[in-house]
């Protein structure tokens, strides 16, 4: 059973954070937007005070469902199943927001949002009913694994033996999994005869339920998963590899199939735009940046903040009108993949740069790890591999030779 949804009750519009913000959003209708003030009110009210910790030890679900309970998961879906078909600046703006407040519990929620997605389009009716206004409320939470499907070689197969998928080999990296309600698991067909076919299945599985108190691994024949990897950034995203042995799921869950090359297109175009996740980061660096220049008088800090501001917000708006052109016009979102893989590790770039620089303005006591400074600049980095594609991997060890 998906966890009750919280009845938390938000101060709309009311922020505690002492830091300014000094960029503020790249779509000025946001900061008149009663759903904004709501997820800023709760960034800083609960997602920036708790960061450090969390990121330390771990994100637990009444977490997530406290975000969930403030409207952030069903932004972008349909009012009818109870999102708010909120345009793309809205989304932007608070998944910078949240970003830039806690790494974990944006990537947390970010896992959940292909999952909903891939529900809402597909032709299983079923499923669709079973989980579609479950997922855009945030009542019930997904977590997704398919980054395997872009490597060159995989080790995790799906046989179709028509009332049932078998699946077998293992997942490196499932965000999410001992929290969430559904996963789904995108893998490539295989043959009965042991062949790989040019075909990805995608499958909603729901996960044995465990309780993270008494255990933090699953241990069965047919499937093994945890424990939480130990990780140098992001170390709080409840990631686990997953393996699996013949293990079983009915065809009811099937939520597609496509050929492997469509599939692989559809996700180059998507995975080729910055993500606003690195602008919410460096946009907290920087407000950092200038609180900690004005609290203890270094000119020079002042004059690095307002750099990294001006860059910030020109590429941003860079960012956001490549991609807008893109999701409007597939010719030419295909016609632009390199220039917004520029794009994306530019702003991957200016992010490492804006951690870096709160680091090196805030001296010792960055390192400690109750400091925002060390964590934000992990962050950055995870964010160098995080859906990373060979085009950009290229472009990113581009800016370390210039
Ligand atoms: C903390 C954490 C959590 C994660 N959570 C999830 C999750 O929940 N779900 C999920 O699906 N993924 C998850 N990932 C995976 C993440 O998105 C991938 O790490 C990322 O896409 C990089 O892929 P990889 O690790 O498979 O690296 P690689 O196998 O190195 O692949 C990265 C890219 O480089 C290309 N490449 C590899 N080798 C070469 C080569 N020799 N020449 C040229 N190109 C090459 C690949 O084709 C691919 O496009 C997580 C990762 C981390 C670190």
């Amino acid at each position: 059973m998906p966890s009750p949804h919280p009845q938390r009750k938000i101060d709309v519009g009311v922020r505690v954070s002492s830091v300014a913000d000094v960029i503020g959003p790249a779509d000025p209708q946001a900061s008149q937007s009663h759903e904004i003030a709501v997820i800023a009110g709760f960034a800083a009210d609960t997602l920036v005070p708790h960061a450090n910790r969390i990121d330390q030890r771990g994100i637990r679900r009444p977490h997530l469902d406290e975000l969930a309970a403030t409207g952030a998961l069903g932004l972008p879906f349909p009012t009818a199943l109870g999102g708010s078909d909120a345009p793309a600046g809205i989304v932007r703006e608070a998944t910078e927001l949240i970003a830039g407040a806690c790494g974990t519990t944006w990537f947390c929620a970010a896992q959940h949002r292909s999952p909903t997605k891939a529900v809402l389009a597909s032709d299983n009716a079923l499923l669709h009913d079973r989980w579609a206004a479950r997922l855009v409320s945030g009542n019930a939470l997904a977590a997704i694994a398919f980054a395997h499907l872009r490597r060159p070689t995989q080790r995790f197969w799906i046989r179709d033996e028509g009332d049932r998928f078998v699946l077998n080999g293992s997942l490196d990296w499932v965000t999410n999994w001992p929290l969430a309600d559904v996963v789904l698991v995108e893998g490539y067909l295989k043959s009965s005869s042991g062949e790989q076919r040019d075909e990805i299945i995608s499958l909603l599985v729901e996960p044995p339920k465990l309780d993270l108190v008494h255990s933090n691994q699953l241990d069965r024949d047919d499937i093994q998963a945890g424990p939480s990897l130990s990780l140098a950034a992001m170390g709080g995203t409840q990631t686990w590899p997953v393996s699996f042995v013949d293990f079983q799921v009915s065809a009811e869950q099937l939520v597609g199939r496509l050929p492997a090359e469509n599939w692989l297109h559809a996700n180059s175009l998507i995975s080729a735009d910055a993500n606003p996740a690195s602008f919410g980061m460096a946009r907290a660096s920087i407000n950092e940046l200038t609180a900690l220049a004005a609290s203890t008088d270094q000119p020079q800090v002042a004059e690095v903040a307002e750099g990294l501001r001006a860059q910030l917000i020109e590429l941003r708006s860079r960012a956001y009108a490549d991609a807008d052109v893109a999701t409007e016009d597939p010719t030419m979102a295909a016609a632009t993949i390199g220039d917004r893989t520029a794009v994306r590790a530019a702003a991957l770039d200016l992010n490492l740069r804006a951690a870096t620089a709160l680091i090196t303005a805030s001296g010792g006591a960055a390192m400690m790890l109750s400091s925002n400074a060390q964590r934000r600049a992990r962050e950055a980095l995870f964010l160098l591999v995080q859906g990373q594609t060979a085009d950009l991997r290229q472009a990113s060890l581009g800016y370390l030779v210039e």
